[in-house]
């Protein structure tokens, strides 16, 4: 397949992620690079969700790097087998016991575009203005929400919104949902984490994402959820599609993967 620089696809971007007003500390992961887009968001009520969203992240960055230009519907999904392996074996270390993650993210190979979504983190396109959810929530408020019980509005403050039916905790039969993409240059992706999705409502991630460009869109939308409470930690990944290859694949980590907090890589046994 063609990867030349004049027809070649790629994403560039940005990434921020905050603790909140209210956590002690963050526990989500993200990951923005010329290949890959994710977040991370490790459970709460798991215990060590910081280091299952960080071996998410790494796992799953190593592996776009690895195969920059490859099949990204079967990176993704070697990525998040290998990624299950990691957890279970980490949730086998003293206090780690039942750690999880959401995750979603989206790989390109210059060509093709695929979405992984396992959990409530979000993902959108925006095109032509119009912000667009991609993939589906693994919620109760979602199955609610697809029964015709809820609206997308009511679900967005319903009290078992937290409710995740679907996490990487481990379990090797748990595959996520891999998507293909038709992306185009200049479409732009959101990726989140429910700190700013259940806060922020969709008409305002719209407007902020199309009102800035993917640098003062993360710094925008995480500044929304924190003037909305900032109850949660919060993450999000801002990107543009664009031509040409890039320098590099190499990308940037924020959140629990770049700084773990105090319960997170480095705790004593
Ligand atoms: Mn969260």
């Amino acid at each position: 397949m063609p990867h030349d620089s004049a027809t070649s696809m790629r994403l560039a971007g940005a990434a921020a992620s905050h603790v909140g007003l209210v956590r002690s500390h963050n526990e989500d992961s993200g990951f923005a690079g010329p290949g890959l887009l994710l977040v991370a968001d490790g459970v709460g009520g798991h215990a060590s969700g910081e280091v299952a969203s960080s071996v998410a992240a790494r796992t799953v960055a190593a592996a776009a790097l690895e195969h920059p230009l490859v099949d990204p519907v079967a990176t993704l999904a070697e990525a998040l087998r290998r990624s299950q392996r990691l957890v279970a074996q980490g949730a086998l270390a003293p206090g780690r016991s039942g750690m999880a993650t959401t995750l979603t993210a989206v790989l390109g190979d210059g060509e093709r575009f695929a979405l992984l979504q396992l959990g409530d983190s979000r993902a959108y396109a925006l095109r032509d203005g119009d912000l667009v959810r991609l993939g589906r929530d693994h919620t109760v408020v979602q199955e609610l929400v697809e029964s015709g019980s809820l609206t997308s509005e009511e679900a967005r403050v319903h009290p078992w919104r937290h409710v995740v039916t679907r996490v990487l905790g481990g379990d090797p039969d748990e595959t996520g949902e891999v998507t293909v993409l038709a992306l185009r240059p200049g479409d732009r992706l959101l990726l989140c984490s429910d700190g700013l999705s259940n806060l922020v409502p969709e008409a305002t991630l719209e407007s902020l994402v199309r009102e800035h460009d993917d640098a003062g869109a993360v710094d925008a939308l995480v500044q929304a959820a924190l003037d909305a409470g900032g109850r949660d930690n919060v993450t999000c990944v801002v990107a543009t599609v664009v031509t040409g290859l890039p320098r590099s694949w190499a990308g940037e980590l924020v959140g629990a993967a770049r700084e773990p907090g105090p319960d997170g890589l480095a705790r004593p046994a």
